[in-house]
């Protein structure tokens, strides 16, 4: 048997018409750029999510750049962002001018630990980025809880006031790898003061190219999205403010709208198989199973295992040994972003976030994507296994 890291081939047979129907309209209709396709889902979009605005944009990591710039953040702000996640949650912050400040994660959720957030606050705090890794939300009301400490009273949604020196801080959410996914009975993206989603073709929900979308239950900040992603302006050639080219194409949101209708499907095919390796895999020594925290909903963007590291059988091993028998497996994310390069002059260290360290040596990601079936999973966890022995 040969079980791929993800099927895109497989997911398109089964909506190759729909999906060339939506995609001749737009082509039809010479309708490139945004348009009527891209209204249509973006309110399909937001109605999924529960919350009020949304705008479709030219991708992910250009939304979290949006998302940070409408807010306002700029040169000599930081920005407190989990060290474990994919890098361009930290370009939102670094292309606003401002300072990424990297924290450690939670042994178990694997998202912000809320008291390395609260460590991390300083009176140039801006925002905060709570990335819902690997499709499960991030403990808000912790993060909540800590700032509340701090002395930060929460004005409207995602935005705290310090009680005396009025300092504000944006608590906002990277939602690119957990498309309705639930926080106690909520979905994400309308749980902060903005998000950020990514539709990046293995994403959960994934266009024929690049794509995303920013969320908001804010009226004001989603008039300035969408003008901020069309050159700061609502009428051609006035700019009321300053923006950028983050438009969505037609083609994107066509197919987009066509997915939309499938996800709930498909993130129930992806629970499913999160099940089935919990089935065949629970009683396997050598690795850490993800957990589902209490009172979410996991969409499992990805299936990551901690292995152990016991008795010389370490994480390269394994995928090596995985590779032989055809199960494919992936890194996320093998160097954290406070030992990357490009993030040398902020002086991190090794050691400084250990269970981030931890977690970049020894997670593996097994395949995952909504068409696995049961025995894929069933061959998967046997490969584990027998590895173990
Ligand atoms: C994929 C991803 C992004 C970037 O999205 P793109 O659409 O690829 O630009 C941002 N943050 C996280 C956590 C991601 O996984």
């Amino acid at each position: 048997m040969k079980v791929p890291f993800v099927d895109l081939k497989l997911q398109y047979s089964g909506i190759k018409s729909e999906v060339r129907v939506a995609m001749d309209e737009v082509l039809d209709n010479t309708a490139y750029i945004l348009g009527k396709p891209v209204a249509n889902f973006e309110s399909a979009f937001a109605e999924k999510h529960d919350v009020k605005f949304c705008s479709g944009v030219s991708s992910g990591t250009d939304g979290n750049h949006l998302v940070l710039w409408a807010l306002g953040v700029g040169q000599g702000d930081e920005v407190i962002i989990p060290a474990d996640t994919f890098i361009a949650t930290a370009w939102g912050a670094t292309l606003c001018g401002a300072t990424p400040v990297f924290v450690d994660v939670d042994a178990e959720s694997y998202n912000l630990d809320a008291k390395a957030v609260a460590r991390a606050v300083t009176p140039k705090t801006k925002a905060i980025v709570a990335v819902h890794l690997y499709g499960q939300a991030t403990d808000l009301e912790k993060i909540n809880s800590e700032l509340r400490i701090l002395n930060y009273e929460l004005k409207s949604q995602g935005v705290y006031v310090h009680k005396t020196t009025g300092q504000v801080i944006y608590l906002v959410e990277d939602c690119a790898q957990s498309h309705l996914a639930e926080y106690k009975g909520k979905k994400v993206g309308g749980l902060a003061a903005a998000a950020s989603f990514s539709f990046y073709p293995g994403k959960n929900l994934g266009a024929y190219g690049e794509g995303g979308a920013v969320c908001t239950n804010d009226e004001e900040l989603g008039k300035k999205f969408k003008m901020m992603r069309e050159h700061g302006s609502h009428q051609k050639y006035l700019h009321l403010m300053y923006g950028h080219n983050y438009r969505m194409e037609g083609l994107q949101g066509a197919v987009l709208g066509v997915k939309l209708n499938h996800l709930e499907k498909w993130t129930a095919g992806r629970r499913q198989a999160a099940e089935w390796y919990g089935k065949y895999l629970g009683d396997c020594d050598g690795v850490v199973l993800p957990k589902e925290m209490k009172g979410n909903k996991h969409v499992y963007h990805l299936f990551v295992v901690r292995v152990k590291n016991e008795n010389g059988k370490n994480r390269e091993s394994l995928m090596k040994y995985l590779g032989e028998k055809d199960v494919a497996s992936g890194l996320h994310y093998p160097v954290p972003l406070h030992l990357q390069p490009c993030f040398e002059h902020l002086g991190y260290k090794r050691g400084d976030l250990p269970v981030t360290e931890d977690l970049a040596d020894n997670c593996l990601s097994l395949p995952m994507f909504p068409e696995l079936t049961e025995e894929q999973v069933k061959y998967v966890c046997e490969c584990v296994k027998e590895f173990f022995v």
